[in-house]
């Protein structure tokens, strides 16, 4: 919700907003907030506020409509609407599919508590926060998604993001950089928002099917990755995925292709879950197989100064991309 006291500039849990445009601070006008800079006029929907920058995003203001029958992006809608198997389908993935992973790699509450051990109550960014929220209660998480869900606080889009520079101690982003048009533009951006010294923590698919269709843009070999993260120093990183359980998942999106038809879709998909217990026995006995790993993770403090080199990269590559450490070293 846009905090009572929304006098100039606007504050949101009592983060500072700017303009997704020009950073300029935003004021409450009506049940609007508009930038004192260029003007423009930004929706609050139930409390949401919209913060995109409708002329280079690949979404519009326009999608996120509001009013009586609302249809527009959210989380947590998708279920009231579908079918039978789909429901069928999404509580056997969470039996089956969420399950501890073979592969343990430090989470996004550990990487909150490590900032936290060096600064007291940590200011911290969800991007693509989903219907997930993080954090306990009592931290400071603002959580922004391209889309409305019960832990979004704000809609806000990864490339332009509406906080003024060096807003936050931690900005973490889980399964979100695959599905951004310029991962390369979001992690810049990143670090703009970052106080100085401040982390990055982000989950990013290596080998995984196409998900969420359109919304689908960009995968990461681990050195690509680490590449992605060049403005930050390494903390640690690893393999977030094993080849086991990427293995159960490549397999039902091929079992998809057999047919177009939607029920078959499903039901190849529900064979995929189904081989995912037994295949993610895999994942500990080929864990050193980052090179056919599902995804990556990155935990990292921002450099001062220059990024690290492409040179130093390639150098450092062949001790780098192992299994990665299942804890986060001592701050
Ligand atoms: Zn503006």
């Amino acid at each position: 919700m846009i905090d009572e006291v929304t006098a100039s500039p606007a504050t949101l849990q009592g983060f500072r907003l700017a303009c997704p445009k020009d950073r300029g601070p935003l004021e409450a006008e009506g049940a609007a907030l508009r930038c004192c800079r260029c003007g423009t006029l930004y929706p609050v929907i139930d409390g949401v506020p919209v913060l995109i920058d409708d002329e280079r995003s690949v979404f519009a203001i326009a999608d996120y409509g509001g009013g009586a029958g609302y249809e527009g992006p959210s989380y947590g809608r998708d279920a009231d609407r579908s079918g039978g198997l789909r429901r069928l389908y999404h509580r056997a993935a969470r039996r089956l599919g969420d399950a501890e992973t073979s592969i343990r790699h430090p989470d996004a509450a550990e990487a909150i508590a490590y900032v936290a051990a060096l600064r007291p109550r940590p200011r911290v960014l969800v991007v693509g926060s989903g219907g997930l929220r993080l954090g306990a209660p009592e931290d400071r998480v603002l959580s922004t998604d391209v889309a409305f869900g019960p832990a979004v606080d704000a809609v806000a889009d990864a490339h332009h993001l509406p906080f003024p520079d060096g807003s936050f101690d931690l900005v973490i982003a889980v399964a979100v950089l695959e599905h951004v048009a310029d991962p390369w533009l979001c992690a810049r951006e990143f670090g703009r928002v970052l106080d100085s010294g401040g982390h990055v923590y982000a989950v990013t698919p290596f080998l995984q099917p196409v998900h969420m269709g359109a919304y689908d843009f960009t995968r990461f070999t681990p050195i690509g990755h680490r590449r992605l993260f060049r403005h930050f120093d390494e903390v640690a990183a690893g393999v977030a995925m094993g080849v086991g359980s990427v293995a159960a998942w490549t397999i039902g999106a091929a079992l998809q292709s057999a047919s177009g038809r939607r029920g078959w879709r499903m039901a190849a998909r529900m064979m995929g879950l189904l081989l995912t217990p037994l295949l993610r026995r895999l994942d500990r006995p080929l864990r050193h197989g980052a090179d056919a790993a599902g995804g990556c993770w990155f935990f990292g403090r921002l450099r001062e100064g220059a990024p690290v080199s492409d040179r130093d990269l390639v150098r450092d590559y062949r001790d780098r991309f192992g299994l990665g450490p299942e804890r986060l070293p001592p701050p």
